[in-house]
């Protein structure tokens, strides 16, 4: 038999199912961990929690459910053994091996149906996430700011230009109209051949415009948040490129996010918000591998001298004029080195960019380092490390539990 379904079929299938959509969604990424440790084509398909980072450890713990129903919904089996160690196996209902064929092809239905258009409304999603912003940044700091502050922020779809020049700057997030209370986001669900081509190009999934996209909503919007209330503030950068406010809506930008999503998941009980289960997991997952993947692509001892300057000048030493790609890599990463889940680390660093701080940014000295940047930071590359054997008890436990919901 030539393994399992061929594409068409499966898309059949899940179709047929009812499928959800934010479960393919973290699906892809369970699936991409997976493939990325198969190495010969007739793998037993497990994953050891010894094996994992505590990233991905924390996505699986998340997605776990979300993923087992998807994939049982195309009759593939995924279960948890506990000994000798917590490990994940994936096979085929009636207890077959998957080949890494397989899971190329379920990889690719799974791209077909998220990709289809308006199966993400980015609107919707755009919307949802600056409300969550926009309460976490209350929260937070309710000295600092208030409701009413930032309820006047409306979305607009980007038109943009639709030349091929133009398409970088019509597939971007902007802020910057009616005094900062105006979003402006790009919908891949209309994106011209250009543009698609131009969103493309910056992925490692070529294919994946649309779910990608999702993944960059989740990113940018906290970031697009801070730079309306830089705009509230009366920030003022002298620098051409801005490298001053970018730093600064990058630098709270993944704390934000995080702790935003957790408050969130709080008050709409879990299964009411609009995060569903393992999708914040997955966008961290997926934000730490594209920075391993593209750092040492893009950024050469010279790049990655500047961005050191710039991150540890509190944004005043700034980079050259810097392409498309790598602007984008700069401000990913200094968000991600800056993340934090911690809300005392929102507050302290909202007070950092906006506690007497308003005008020319260059005017006021880089805050204390240690309060901030010691408590919050944490190199990229430290997440890429496996999971000490302290973080794989605290896994074990959650692992453990999830088993024994499956007896
Ligand atoms: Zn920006």
């Amino acid at each position: 038999m030539d393994g399992l379904l061929h594409v068409d079929e499966l898309v059949s299938q899940w179709l047929a199912a009812g499928w959800d959509k934010w479960q393919a969604f973290v699906c892809l990424t369970f699936l991409d961990r997976l493939r990325a440790r198969g190495r010969t084509a007739d793998l037993p398909w497990r994953l050891a929690a010894s094996s994992l980072t505590p990233l991905e450890l924390s996505f699986i713990s998340a997605a776990y459910k979300p993923v087992k129903t998807c994939l049982s919904q195309v009759n593939v089996s995924l279960t948890i053994e506990s000994d000798p160690e917590p490990t994940m196996k994936l096979q085929y209902a009636n207890g077959d091996r998957l080949r890494l064929a397989d899971i190329d092809r379920l990889l690719e239905a799974l791209e077909n149906i998220t990709e289809t258009a308006h199966v993400f409304d980015f609107g919707e999603l755009v919307q949802n996430l600056i409300d969550m912003c926009r309460r976490a940044v209350v929260r937070a700091r309710p000295t600092l700011f208030n409701h009413s502050d930032l309820s006047a922020i409306q979305i607009k779809r980007v038109i943009g230009f639709g030349e091929d020049w133009s398409a970088p700057f019509d597939i971007a997030f902007q802020v910057g109209q009616h005094g900062g209370n105006q979003l402006d986001y790009p919908d891949a669900n209309e994106y011209t051949a250009a543009q698609r081509a131009e969103a493309a190009s910056r992925l490692q999934h070529a294919r994946r415009i649309r779910s990608n996209h999702v993944h960059r909503c989740f990113r940018a919007i906290p970031h697009e948040i801070i730079h309306c209330l830089q705009s509230r503030y009366h920030h003022v950068d002298s620098n051409r490129f801005n490298w001053g406010s970018e730093h600064d809506a990058s630098f709270v930008a993944g704390t934000l996010l995080r702790v935003g999503a957790s408050w969130a998941r709080q008050d709409d009980g879990g299964d009411g918000c609009f995060i569903a289960a393992g999708v914040l997991e997955a966008v961290l997952v997926e934000w730490l591998d594209e920075m391993v993947h593209l750092c040492p692509l893009e950024l050469d001892d010279e790049l990655e001298a500047s961005y050191l300057a710039w991150r540890d000048s509190f944004g005043h030493t700034a980079p050259r004029e810097l392409r498309g790609v790598q602007a984008t890599l700069f401000k990913d990463r200094i968000a991600w080195e800056h993340s934090s889940n911690d809300p005392e680390i929102l507050g302290s660093q909202l007070d950092a960019l906006f506690k007497d701080r308003t005008g020319d940014l260059y005017q006021y000295p880089p805050p204390p380092g240690d309060a901030l940047y010691r408590r919050a930071t944490r190199c990229f590359k430290v997440d890429t490390q496996p999971c000490s054997s302290d973080e794989i008890d605290q896994w074990i436990v959650g692992f453990r539990s999830i088993h024994s919901l499956e007896q």
